[in-house]
């Protein structure tokens, strides 16, 4: 454990390092404020176990899964790795019910066709050429000619035949000649067609067996277990950004790894143990856990004759570590003098355009 008088020394020691002693003067007191730094991972295994009703349409071999009698009291070995996740898929004993299903052989009556496997389908369509309107222009496809006939076509485009209905020449809609209706392509004027559902078949296959005749039940257990990362950095805030940065740096922070269930180990600093303890409480369904953890005792130092200064005192590999910041109060001087010297330049740089 440090003490507050090796942080001084260190400090003094820095001061004298940097050839400010004379200026400065060696300090024989100061303000510390402890801090501990703690950082690393946390792996946490989680287990829940469910059940689910299942229906499997077919046939299905269930006997290479693990049985169990109460789900919750099945033992299972911890695992190896927290940090993979697996799922288990077990059958409560007993369980397991094979049935034929009440259709017999997986089909049942087409519900579009009702079985007979055919549709009905009009005969005929209308005409797509003359659309039914101008099939014949003496007649208009009722085979009594009651129009006098054109002096010319009346469209010359139009190619007319003789009409099938009242046997005028050049008067009929070539397609249908005269008719307005022509023979429907889909069921080539039978009325029926084949229904499209069953294929003329008139059943289709049962839905609760999926065409099988059969389906098996059972209940099903489920063990998952699912890694939790937490990434833990203590203090959260409060501690200037580039001060944090060197103590990760040129630190020796004190490691441990705990595995599975370890309890923490008593040879830490109280310290490191005080702050581990919360962090490694166990979690609703933990059932492993693993940790990778650091820590370092961090001092901050206001020594009362120069307030402008912070310094950040922790232990290096070979001697306590000294890292200066200016204080708060000094980095608002600072940006208050670099914003009074942009405004001059910015008078300036009016009073001369
Ligand atoms: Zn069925
Ligand atoms: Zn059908
Ligand atoms: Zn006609
Ligand atoms: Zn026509
Ligand atoms: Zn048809």
């Amino acid at each position: 454990m440090l003490s507050e008088t090796d942080i001084l020394q260190a400090v003094r020691q820095h001061i004298a390092e940097r050839g400010e002693a004379p200026t400065m003067g060696l300090p024989t007191s100061g303000e510390i404020t402890w801090h501990s730094l703690l950082e690393g991972t946390a792996v946490r295994c989680i287990e829940t176990r469910t059940e689910d009703e299942r229906i499997h349409r077919g046939r299905i071999d269930l006997s290479d899964r693990p049985q169990y009698d109460r789900l919750e009291r099945h033992p299972l070995a911890p695992p190896k790795d927290p940090a993979v996740a697996t799922t288990l898929k077990l059958v409560q004993r007993g369980s397991v019910k094979e049935d034929p299903c009440p259709c017999g052989n997986g089909r049942v009556t087409c519900s579009r066709c009702q079985g007979r496997g055919d549709l009905p389908c009009a005969a005929t369509t209308t005409c797509s050429d003359c659309r039914g309107i101008d099939a014949c222009l003496r007649c208009d496809g009722t085979g009594h000619r009651t129009r006098k006939a054109p002096e010319e076509t009346r469209h010359a485009a139009d190619e007319r035949v003789t009409c099938k209905k009242c046997g005028a020449f050049d008067a009929a809609c070539s397609t249908c000649r005269g008719r307005g209706q022509v023979t429907c392509s889909t069921c080539q004027g039978r009325g029926v067609r084949e229904c499209p559902d069953c294929d003329g078949e008139g059943t289709e296959p049962h839905k609760r067996c999926a065409g099988t005749g059969h389906t098996v039940t059972w209940t099903e257990g489920i063990i998952s277990r699912q890694p939790r990362t937490e990434e833990i950095k203590w203090p959260e805030s409060g501690l200037p950004y580039m001060a944090r940065q060197r103590a990760r740096e040129y630190g020796n922070w004190r490691k441990t790894f705990l595995a599975q269930t370890d309890s923490v180990p008593d040879e830490l600093e109280d310290e490191f143990k005080a702050l581990l303890k919360p962090r490694l409480k166990p979690r609703d369904g933990e059932i492993a856990r693993e940790a990778d953890l650091r820590y370092l005792p961090l001092a901050r130092v206001v020594v009362p004759e120069h307030r402008h200064r912070v310094y950040y005192v922790y232990p290096g590999q070979s001697k306590l570590q000294v890292f200066i910041l200016p204080s708060s109060q000094r980095t608002w001087q600072i940006a208050g003098a670099v914003f009074g010297a942009l405004a001059v330049l910015y008078l300036l740089s009016r009073f001369l355009s």
